[in-house]
């Protein structure tokens, strides 16, 4: 049976922070601010596999009060998510996710997001889908305030 889950995750831009994407460190000025590596694609792309799967948020498994997620490299979460399919026994049907970005421009680097992710959650590269777009200098991402993500999941599912 196919179940899709929905994600979405927003991340502050500050000083004094790597910008990483979608496992891709990116130069730029300024960093998303998290508790873990702040990577909002993999955070979105976990909570829409979580939510195909009918659990609690990347929150849920992965506390921000956790000293041992603090710096942690986000594709560890993706890596859970796709135990918990496995577990289920379940398969990733496949992802696809928008990112929200003013700046800096993050197509380049769409092809090296889908490679790692695709590495995280051991499945075909063919099956993650990624996108980006600006939001026309609307609102706090239009401000370049944070960066914004959004991903569906599709799983096969026993029942
Ligand atoms: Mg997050």
């Amino acid at each position: 049976m196919n179940h899709v889950g929905i994600g979405y995750d927003v991340h502050r831009l500050v000083e004094g922070r790597k910008l990483i994407l979608g496992g891709v460190e990116i130069a730029h000025p300024k960093g998303l601010e998290g508790h873990s590596d702040a990577d909002v694609l993999m955070h979105a792309v976990c909570d829409a596999l979580l939510g195909a799967l009918g659990e609690s948020d990347i929150g849920h498994f992965f506390p921000n009060t956790d000293p041992r997620w603090q710096g942690a490299p986000s594709k560890t979460f993706l890596e859970e998510a796709a135990r918990q399919v496995k577990f289920r026994q379940g398969a990733i049907v496949n992802i696809d996710a928008t990112i929200m970005a003013e700046e800096p421009k993050v197509s380049p680097h769409v092809a090296a997001m889908k490679e790692n992710i695709a590495l995280a959650l051991g499945v075909n590269v063919k099956r993650i889908g990624i996108k980006a777009t600006t939001n026309e200098h609307l609102g706090f991402v239009g401000r370049a305030e944070g960066i914004a993500a959004l991903a569906v999941a599709s799983v096969d599912l026993p029942d």
